[in-house]
């Protein structure tokens, strides 16, 4: 779908997650195109992009750039299969570049820290082995392809007439970015702003900080931009950004009040409070993988509401306690 002159919007199945599509973005122009996400690695996902990208008359060796948001496998995974059939340069942010040999290359060690992560967190021991090995499964929608060009925010992707800034926008991811086109005032958002849900914030053995702070300075970064149109990595263009992000940030707000209620002036631990937490269905019906994320979750919430003064932190016997201050 044409979203805007040269602008494609591409969905790419992803069967079997609630969000059902990733979106690709297609810039063209006389210099060449630039791709903008890609899917996960599958047979169908290669099929549907090479399709929909031959259906406005280009093909894989036209891309001169493909940009990465984040490398999350349903943005990043295509990518190694994708460029075996282009010259294109592809850019990542840096901190996005340190994460693959950790998550797709040599991932043992960092399971074993996920398991000691759990842990201390609370998660009790028949429980962890599956919630630890809860993202063994899409390691195999990923093809690792290293960047050719590394960005940190700040510089400018110019093709044709587009002129894209790179913003650093961590959060969802700790080197998550999106695409500014300031002359249409068109945001390429990833998953840093989605209209429906609002994007996982995960502390985890990898937080360089606390995400979630991180996630909330960069909504501020983006406001600062005119916007009125947001492509997001999932679901429909939308516009009207300062109100979604209201929405996002009062969201965490209304989280953040009702896991401290949960405490009901108890000391409990991270995972106690996920357990108690409302998510879109009951504990017990969670996968596996969502309840890891439930509990990485959490986690980023407690630690802000221990950084504003509202929770106390111990270690005790190897667990680590929050207790209402
Ligand atoms: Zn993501
Ligand atoms: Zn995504």
């Amino acid at each position: 779908m044409e979203v805007l002159p040269n602008i494609h919007q591409f969905r790419i199945p992803i069967p079997d997650n609630p969000l059902g599509f990733i979106n690709a973005y297609l810039i063209t122009t006389r210099d060449g195109c630039l791709l903008i996400d890609t899917g996960w690695n599958t047979p169908q996902a290669f099929d549907s992009l090479q399709q929909q990208m031959a259906d406005v008359g280009v093909t894989l060796a036209d891309l001169r750039y493909i940009a990465i948001t984040h490398v999350h496998p349903d943005h990043y995974g295509l990518v190694g299969r994708i460029e075996k059939h282009t010259n294109a340069r592809l850019i990542i942010h840096e901190i996005e570049r340190l994460l693959l040999y950790s998550r797709y290359v040599n991932y043992q060690p960092l399971l074993d820290d996920m398991d000691q992560w759990l842990e201390v967190n609370g998660v009790p021991a028949e429980d962890r082995p599956a919630l630890q090995l809860a993202s063994m499964e899409i390691l195999g929608l990923v093809e690792v392809a290293m960047p050719d060009h590394v960005v940190h925010g700040g510089e400018h992707l110019v093709l044709g007439d587009f002129d894209l800034e790179i913003l650093w926008t961590p959060g969802h991811s700790p080197g998550h970015i999106c695409l500014y086109d300031a002359s249409r005032q068109v945001l390429f958002a990833g998953d840093h702003l989605l209209e429906k849900i609002t994007p996982n914030v995960s502390m985890t053995s990898q937080s360089i900080s606390n995400p979630l702070v991180d996630y909330l300075k960069s909504l501020h970064q983006v406001a600062r931009c005119p916007v009125q149109t947001i492509l997001p990595g999932h679901g429909k263009p939308f516009g009207n950004l300062l109100g979604r992000m209201e929405e996002i940030r009062q969201h965490h707000e209304r989280r953040m009040e009702e896991m401290l209620a949960l405490f009901q002036g108890q000391t409990q631990t991270a995972y106690e409070i996920a357990r108690a937490t409302t998510w879109y269905t009951s504990w017990e019906n969670l996968p596996y993988y969502s309840r890891r994320m439930a509990v990485t979750e959490t986690l980023s919430h407690l630690e802000l509401l221990l950084a504003q003064g509202a929770l106390l932190k111990t270690t005790r016997n190897g667990i680590v306690w929050y207790t209402p201050a």
